[in-house]
């Protein structure tokens, strides 16, 4: 049997599902361990010294380079998809910087022994499309809902509670730079910083106003998308929306509300699962077929009426829809993904393979040097520890990012500030 460390790239969308991975692989007599990529991945990996890594979609440098590293140690790789990508019809009706960022734009193919993904239809994009080949990718279903058929609805009395589920997380970013997989500078970062800017103001707003006028019919309660800061939120609300730790699992907060208020988000599929309706308001979601499948709302008035209209306790979803999104896009919603991925991961590791050859450190050389770094801070530079690989590196004052020079991990840059002393 074989030791194998599974590296989760979001604590609140993939660590319910890699510990949910964790236990299918421990009943089959692995060893498991899951830890958090960018803080503990390269310590991980050079401590524990695993048989198989799995890590998060290739979408960064940062990645490519680990993932090239431990493969050339002989580590068996395997990505796990954190999210379904797209149907064939909703991605051709992207334009290409989206499809990009969906697809994924690096060649990671020959560092990779297995890429566990959703759907057969996007298993299938991804080997035309020349980033995978065929043979190595592996339909699994859909992940973060295998999750939360854990959970189960709690019957509540009193005020109905309201869960504001926000999807604008790159408000967070640079308008020139984002973690998503874009390059710098790239007009799609800033077209999605400027909408997920706008909706955010909207829904802020719409959020204040039905607390002014409805708090005695609803309770509100408030959860970020993965990566998203909850800081804009408490600003606004204060008490008077319960904020969720932006590490709290989807499926718990859907168990304990009555209705989900989302912008065009999986999580329409998971309030379904849970027998719990949800609404569409301000659709920031590019795949029409998941826009619709809960009826869509766009300004308060809508909101609030239809909130008015809902039947409690009964999902609102489009069969219809949902039945073509099993088909093109998340595959069969029967909770078996990760039993499935585990299977996969099994069925690699079986083929007869040399132990790895793991030293006990990362490497300390300075590979991936630009402008405004050095690996010997000068005094134009701001000194800098990488969360990832730990080493101290310099990066000029003028320069809001940069990108680590032992490990390629993209490192923006935070001054502390004293607090004020009232
Ligand atoms: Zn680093």
């Amino acid at each position: 049997m074989s030791k194998i460390l599974i590296l989760t790239l979001t604590e609140q969308r993939d660590k319910p599902v890699d510990e949910r991975l964790a236990q299918c692989l421990r009943d089959m007599g692995h060893e498991v361990m899951v830890r958090n990529f960018v803080l503990a991945g390269s310590d991980a990996v050079t401590v524990e010294k695993p048989d198989a890594v799995v890590l998060p979609m290739i979408g960064s440098d940062h990645k490519l380079n680990f993932a090239r590293q431990i493969k050339e140690w002989g580590v068996v790789t395997i990505v796990r998809r954190g999210e379904a990508g797209a149907g064939r019809v909703a991605l051709e009706q992207m334009d290409e910087d989206r499809q990009r960022v969906v697809v994924g734009d690096y060649d990671y193919a020959e560092h990779i022994d297995l890429e566990l993904v959703w759907g057969q239809e996007f298993a299938d994009i991804l080997a035309e499309r020349g980033r995978m080949e065929a043979r190595k990718l592996v339909a699994c279903g859909p992940f973060t809902l295998d999750v939360c058929t854990q959970y189960e609805r709690q019957a509540r009395p009193g005020k109905r509670r309201v869960l504001f589920a926000t999807a604008f997380s790159a408000a967070d970013d640079h308008p020139d730079y984002t973690e998503c997989g874009l390059p710098e500078g790239n007009p799609l970062q800033r077209r999605l910083y400027a909408r997920h800017a706008e909706l955010r103001a909207l829904w802020i707003a719409t959020i204040k106003n039905l607390v002014a006028t409805k708090s005695h019919k609803y309770d509100f309660a408030l959860k970020v998308r993965p990566g998203e800061s909850t800081r804009a939120y408490q600003e606004a609300f204060g008490k008077t929306v319960q904020i969720l730790p932006y590490d709290y699992p989807s499926g718990q907060a859907i168990a304990a509300s009555d209705v989900v208020v989302h912008a065009g988000s999986t999580m329409a599929i998971e309030a379904h699962l849970l027998g719990v309706p949800s609404l569409n308001f301000a659709n920031c979601n590019p795949d029409p077929i998941l826009a619709n499948a809960c009826p869509q709302v766009n300004d308060y008035g809508e909101l609030s009426e239809a909130l008015g209209r809902l039947v409690w306790g009964r999902s609102n979803i489009d069969t219809d829809k949902l039945t073509w999104l099993e088909d093109h896009l998340y595959g069969p919603l029967d909770g078996s993904a990760c039993h499935r991925a585990a299977e996969a991961i099994s069925r690699v590791l079986r083929k007869g393979r040399k132990k790895p050859q793991i030293p006990d450190q990362w490497p300390r050389e300075p590979r991936y040097q630009r402008q405004d770094t050095t690996a010997e801070p000068g005094p134009d530079h701001v000194r800098m520890i990488c969360p990832s690989c730990k080493n101290m590196f310099g990066l000029h004052h003028e320069s809001q990012w940069g990108v680590c020079p032992f490990c390629a991990l993209t490192v923006r840059k935070i001054i502390a500030q004293e607090a004020a002393v009232a």
